[in-house]
This record gives structure tokens, C-alpha cells and sequence, in this order.
């Protein structure tokens, strides 16, 4: 009989990912399947054949000329209707092709094991494991009110939650208390639990593990790249079969297929880390309060900072909000005695240092300095933030103004002291540090700006001589992509860092998130200022977010919390976003920034695709752009074509006819880093206030822009809700 089976069509290659093949029984719908494509073997899935793109010609061929299916994975349940609704709807929404999305979305070795194979897996999986910690007593640490607040209106009714909670508010009791709850209704009930970097999943990992370690030793499972193929396999079997009851992940554990999944937390839901940034650019958030709609159970948006469309979302539900916010704004007092819960330990209090009054070329500023000097006195530790690795962003020369740029890109090099190199951190270009200016032969080429090598330098000669409390040199950290590319460092760094072996840790943005350092007392940003001169309108909610961030980092101890302070270097003392910061007011910066979106028609009051362009030259880029955008008025100004012959034609026509004046398409326009790595790059904003407008208009439009040609364009792709403009 004959089957439709989804292969994996790459998204730019212009076949239908829904083909047919022989097989001599029905199998079910979402059953895996190895079949034959070209000379390849391809894992595929038993689909409807409904879902084919109606804008290819179809044509059904003999069953006896269709190529049998290879093998049947029939050792696992087939995934499920709504698995298949869920990357269906990914695929439509951020447009790409079905097949590449649902494929993509699996195991890699899925795609590498034979049938058998795969039995002996799940045998290994089968075989008993001992729980080595068979604790099922339940545990109950005390609540704060706004704990308990938020933990029965999430139990008792079926909605997505903001959970908005101050950092160290107790939001993951929350989260576990939540989960206890949904899980022990029914038996076979999972839930998943998303985190955004994966250096902090085993932290988190260890607090489910141990609370729920009496549902038994695979109950608990991770599913993140951080992990090899065979054990990302293990865990989305243990998953899909039902046998994990909690699945904890960064963005790719979205598509876990969860039979019985019956709550969805998004821990930090306003972290970037969420959307993908290649291939299918999916959002994991918000495919999350889909899934969960689509399901009809509970999902939790977790954060201090939330996203500015949660937080418009969360609104009252009579201005038209859809979710339901849940404030917790009070910090939890200290959690090593579960018998003492301290109330309202206070936020660290914010000192800004106005470097318009410091000397010249001040990179850290007098006051600052004595008082990382009085912490490392009384034997407390201290945090510097500063969002550049690197010695100095730029090297130039004061005779000619030469700079170190890079040849394949827009970009400086960054200049690298220790290994006495200019780093592209872009293309990866690297040359060793020119002796001499290439320009002009000048001897005197310096360092500009700061890095955080230049800051552990600076600090450590600064400390020379400086004694810690129980004696000995102070001790000084750095922790950044470079300090940290061997496996294993970052943790150990963390773990010196979390037993008061270091004095002052110096990092990027990389220290800023979930790390529970209890001693530290003291927070600053080094140089901030940046991002309020940005050209990208998220750029202030995201400096404010990671301030935030980076200041509940300081007085997690309630002994210690009295003394916690927030240092910030500004040549803007006096702007917006450090009085709102000054107050700890998220909600007051977060108001704000919504009425200016709504006075600019951003989002999320607009919805917003990118398209973006890649070619040999800028022109070449450009012009594709403008192609595309000019081919929706020749469709829409063609005269009727032959109703019965181009029905495809048709019904793209009158969807382009019908949204294009919903739509706003503005000119191309090079990126603002135009050049990577030799590439040349554009885009072009497509913007609606109706989301369903600019959805139908996308879909109609994609097959157009397939027929356009460019020589020298590279590839295009659509952003949708793109998180950087
Ligand atoms: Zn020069
Ligand atoms: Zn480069």
C-alpha cells in the first residue's frame, strides 16, 4: 500500500519534504520509518498526506513504481498528533519546510541507528537501575507568603503564569513545588523544565534529582547540546517512552516528544538563548505557551527582568492580558536553614560612579577600588562586569589613526595580551600583534578601550600587597569564553568562586546569570554605557535586564545582604534606566519602555519578520531584497490568469492581495555588521499590527522569492519576531 512519509528537504531545496513509498502494512501516523532518497537512506516519519504543500504540482505516481520503506522502528510508540501539530506549527510560523523542522528536531543518532540497533538501546535503557538515594519522605522547606500565593493560583487553575520574581525570591521552590503537585495527580504525568544556559543545568539538575529521587533513578533527565549523542538519545527515549517524568533543557528540549506532559516551566523566559539564531529560527518560549495552550495545561514564564511582551501579555485581563502575573518582590532569607526564612533581606544598594569627574583614561575609579579593598579586608568577595573579553577592543596608532580592522569583516580586531594577538571575534581571524604600526611604521601602537584582561591586570597590580583576612595575596578570577574554551575550567572556576578561594571575580556577561555565590557583596559594571547608544530599540532592556541580573548576584546571604552594593561606572549618571535601576523598579523602566514601543509601533504592539540577504557584494544582497519585495506587485498587478490551470497562482495571489495592505516593507538596507568573515549582508523589515496578516502574507510570498535569481547573492532567509533589528 502506499505511505506518506516526511523526509528531510533542505528548506532552500524546492521539493515537497511529503513523498510516497510502498509498504506492505498501514502503519500509524508519526511512526519512524528509514527510507530510500536518491542514493541516500534517510529517516522519515508516517505522515497525512494532507499537509502537502498545495503550492506544488502533485503528482501521484503508480504504486508499483514507489520505492518500498527500508525498515519500521517499530520498537518505539509512534509520536504522537500533538508532537506533529507542534512542529508543524513551528514550520508555518517561522517558515521553513516541514520535513527540515520535524527531522531536524530529533536525536541525531536516531538518525544513525538501524532498527535492531535501536532495540538493544531501549533493552539497555529497560534493564533496572538501583536508586542509590530511596528518600521519599516529602520535603518542606518554609514559604514565604508570596510563595504560597504563587503556588496555589498555578495549581488551581489551567493558564500561562508570568511568575515575576525578584532574583533570590525563590522562584525554583516554586517551579519544584509546582511540579510535585501536577506529578502526583496522575502517575504517568511529565513535565518539562527549560533553562537557558546549560552550565547551569547540572546545578538544577541536582535540586529535582534529589527532591523527586522517590520517583526513581531515570525520573529526572537533561536534554541539552552540552551532552554527546548517545546520552541525548538516551534521555528523549526516556522521555518519549514516559519513563521521565521531569525532562530539564535548554531551547532544544522544546521538541521533546512528552506523552503526558502536564506543565511547562521557562525559567528566565527573558533570556535570548531561547530563540535560535540559525536554521529554524524558533522562539523555545514561545513555542512553550503554544505547546501548553494547544495541550490546555499550566505553563510558568519564570524571571526577575521578563520580556517585554510577557510583561505586555501579563497585563489585567481587562486591558486584554492573556497571562496572569504572579509578583514575588521579596527575597528569601537564607536557604541553608530551611528552619529560618528571613523576609525582605534587602537589595544591594546602588552606587554610581560619575566617570565625567574621574582622570582621564580611568578604568577603574578611585572609590571603587577602596571598596573592593575594604571587602577583600573582612573577607568577602567582590564581582566586576565587563561585556569585553579581550585585552583592548582596538589597537591604533596616535601618528597616523590607523586601527586594527579586519580585512574580512566590519569589525575591530580585538587585541589579546596574553597570547599577543589581534583576534577577530567574528571571523576568527588571528595575526600576531605588528611590532611596529603597518601603516606608517610608528613604534607607539596602543591599546584603546578595556577589555577584561586589561581589568584583571590593572586590578591585580592595584592589589599588589593587598592582604585578605586570613592572609595571603588577594585573589583575582577572570571568567570569559577565553579563560574557560577547556572543558572542565568553568566549573572549576565556579567552584573556587563558590568556596571563597577567590576574592574578586572578573567576567563578561557569562557571570551575570543563576551562579548562587553567597559571599559576594559587592556588584559593579565596569563600563556599561554602551547600550544606551545603541541603534537597536532592545538594547536598553537588555542592559537593564542584565544589570538587574548582575546586582541580585550580591548579598544572597541574609548574614551578609545589609552590606551587598551595586557599583556602576557611567558617564550618564543621570539617565533613566540607572534611576529606575537605583529603585530596583523593573516594573516602573518596563512601563516606561512599553509606552514608548506603543508612541513607535514596535513590538509588541507590531509584529515584525526580518528578511536578511547574504551575497558576494552589498549590491548584490540589496538588490535580491529588492526583487523579492518588488515581485508581490507584479503578482498583484498581473492580469487573471486562467482560473482552472493556475489555481496555485490564484489563491497566492489573493492572499497577497488580500494582507499587502496590512503590510509595511521598508527599503533594504546593510546590516549593522555588514561584513562577516567576507560576506556581505542586508536586510529588509517586513512589519504588520495584525500578526495573522503578516503570517498569511509570508506564506503567500515565500514561493516568489524562491523564483528570483541574483548573481553573486550567497543565501536569505526570514526572521521571524527577530530579537535584534
Ligand atoms: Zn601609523
Ligand atoms: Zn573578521
Amino acid at each position: 500500500m502506499r505511505l506518506t512519509i516526511l523526509v528531510p528537504t533542505p528548506h532552500y531545496a524546492d521539493i515537497d519534504c511529503l513523498l510516497h513509498y510502498q509498504s506492505n502494512s498501514a502503519l500509524p501516523y508519526g511512526t519512524l520509518v528509514r527510507v530510500p532518497l536518491g542514493s541516500r537512506e534517510l529517516l522519515g516519519i508516517v505522515w497525512n498526506d494532507l499537509d502537502a504543500r498545495t503550492t506544488h504540482e502533485r503528482v501521484i505516481p503508480d504504486e508499483a513504481s514507489l520505492k518500498p520503506i527500508i525498515e519500521v522502528f517499530d520498537s518505539i510508540p509512534a509520536l504522537n498528533d500533538h508532537w506533529r501539530e507542534l512542529v508543524k506549527f513551528c514550520a508555518n510560523y517561522y517558515q521553513r519546510s516541514l520535513g527540515e523542522t520535524a527531522l531536524n528536531s530529533l536525536p541525531a543518532s536516531l538518525k544513525k541507528l538501524t532498527s535492531p540497533q535501536l532495540k538493544k538501546r531501549i533493552k539497555i535503557l529497560d534493564k533496572p537501575v538501583l536508586n542509590s538515594s530511596q528518600k521519599n519522605e516529602t520535603y518542606a522547606p518554609k514559604l514565604t507568603d508570596e510563595q504560597v500565593h504563587a503556588i496555589s493560583a498555578i495549581t488551581s487553575q489551567t493558564r500561562p503564569y508570568l511568575l515575576f520574581g525578584a532574583t533570590g525570591s525563590g522562584k525554583t521552590e516554586v517551579y519544584m513545588q509546582c511540579v510535585a503537585h501536577f506529578l502526583s495527580q496522575n502517575i504517568h504525568a511529565q513535565a518539562l523544565i527549560m533553562v537557558p544556559e546549560i552550565n547551569l543545568t547540572p546545578q538544577l539538575k541536582d535540586r529535582f534529582s534529589e527532591r523527586f529521587s522517590h520517583w526513581g533513578a531515570q525520573a529526572v533527565v537533561s536534554l541539552h547540546s552540552g551532552m554527546t549523542d548517545p546520552q541525548r538519545l538516551s534521555s528523549w527515549l526516556l522521555a518519549h517512552r514516559g519513563t521521565a517524568r521531569i525532562v530539564l533543557g535548554t531551547r532544544l528540549s522544546i521538541f521533546a516528544s512528552l506523552p503526558n506532559l502536564a506543565l511547562i516551566v521557562v525559567d528566565e523566559e527573558h533570556d535570548t538563548s531561547y530563540k535560535s539564531d540559525s536554521g529554524v529560527r524558533y522562539s523555545a518560549r514561545d513555542l512553550a505557551v503554544y505547546r501548553s495552550h494547544k495541550l490546555n495545561i499550566s505553563v510558568i514564564l519564570g524571571s526577575a527582568t521578563p520580556s517585554l511582551e510577557s510583561w505586555h501579555h501579563s497585563r489585567p485581563k481587562s486591558d486584554g492580558g492573556r497571562y496572569i502575573r504572579l509578583s514575588m518582590l521579596h527575597r528569601v532569607g537564607n536557604k541553608e536553614d530551611s528552619n529560618v526564612t528571613t523576609f525582605g533581606s534587602q537589595f544591594p544598594k546602588l552606587c554610581l560612579v560619575d566617570m565625567n569627574h574621574q582622570p582621564r583614561n580611568t578604568i577603574l575609579s578611585q572609590p571603587l577600588l577602596t571598596a573592593i579593598k575594604e571587602r577583600i579586608a573582612c573577607g568577602e568577595q567582590s564581582l566586576l562586569l565587563l561585556n569585553q573579553r579581550g585585552y583592548a577592543p582596538v589597537l591604533f596608532c596616535s601618528d597616523c589613526g590607523w586601527k586594527s580592522d579586519c580585512t574580512n569583516c566590519s569589525a575591530y580586531r580585538v587585541f589579546h595580551q596574553l597570547d599577543r594577538t589581534l583576534r577577530c571575534h567574528h571571523c576568527g581571524l588571528t595575526q600576531p600583534v605588528p611590532r611596529a604600526c603597518p601603516s606608517c611604521g610608528n613604534l607607539d601602537i596602543r591599546p584603546m578601550g578595556q577589555g577584561t584582561e586589561r581589568l584583571e591586570e590593572l586590578l591585580t597590580e592595584a592589589l599588589l600587597g593587598h592582604e585578605r583576612k586570613n592572609g595571603g595575596c588577594a585573589r583575582i578570577v577572570r571568567i570569559d569564553a577565553d579563560s574557560t574554551r577547556h572543558k572542565g575550567t568553568l566549573e572549576q572556576m565556579l567552584s573556587s568562586v563558590y568556596h571563597g578561594e577567590v576574592d574578586v571575580l572578573i567576567g563578561t556577561q557569562m557571570i551575570a546569570k543563576g551562579h548562587d555565590f553567597r559571599s559576594i557583596t559587592l556588584v559593579a559594571a565596569i563600563n556599561p554605557d554602551g547600550a544606551l547608544y545603541s541603534c537597536d530599540y532592545r538594547a536598553s532592556e537588555r542592559l537593564f535586564s542584565l544589570l538587574l541580573q548582575v546586582s541580585g548576584r550580591a548579598g544572597r546571604d541574609a548574614q551578609l545582604a545589609h552590606r551587598a552594593q551595586m557599583w556602576v561606572q557611567t558617564w550618564q549618571p543621570t539617565h533613566p534606566l540607572y534611576s529606575a535601576l537605583k529603585d530596583h523598579d523593573y516594573q516602573k523602566f518596563a512601563d516606561q519602555l512599553l509606552i514608548d514601543r506603543q508612541v513607535a509601533g514596535l513590538t509588541p504592539f507590531s509584529s515584525q519578520a526580518l528578511m536578511r540577504a547574504e551575497g558576494k557584494t552589498q549590491e548584490a544582497a540589496q538588490s535580491f531584497l529588492l526583487r523579492a519585495s518588488q515581485a508581490i506587485d507584479a503578482v498583484i498587478s498581473a492580469s487573471e490568469p486562467n482560473a482552472s490551470k493556475h489555481l496555485e497562482e490564484n489563491i497566492r495571489k489573493s492572499a497577497l492581495f488580500r494582507y499587502r495592505s496590512y503590510i509595511t516593507i521598508s527599503s533594504p538596507i546593510p546590516m549593522f555588521m555588514q561584513r562577516v568573515a567576507n560576506v556581505e549582508r542586508a536586510q529588509m523589515l517586513i512589519e504588520s499590527s495584525s500578526r495573522v496578516a503578516l503570517q498569511g502574507f509570508l506564506a503567500a510570498w515565500q514561493p516568489l522569492i524562491f523564483q528570483q535569481k541574483q548573481k553573486g547573492l550567497i543565501r536569505w532567509f526570514i526572521d521571524v519576531d527577530p530579537l535584534s533589528i
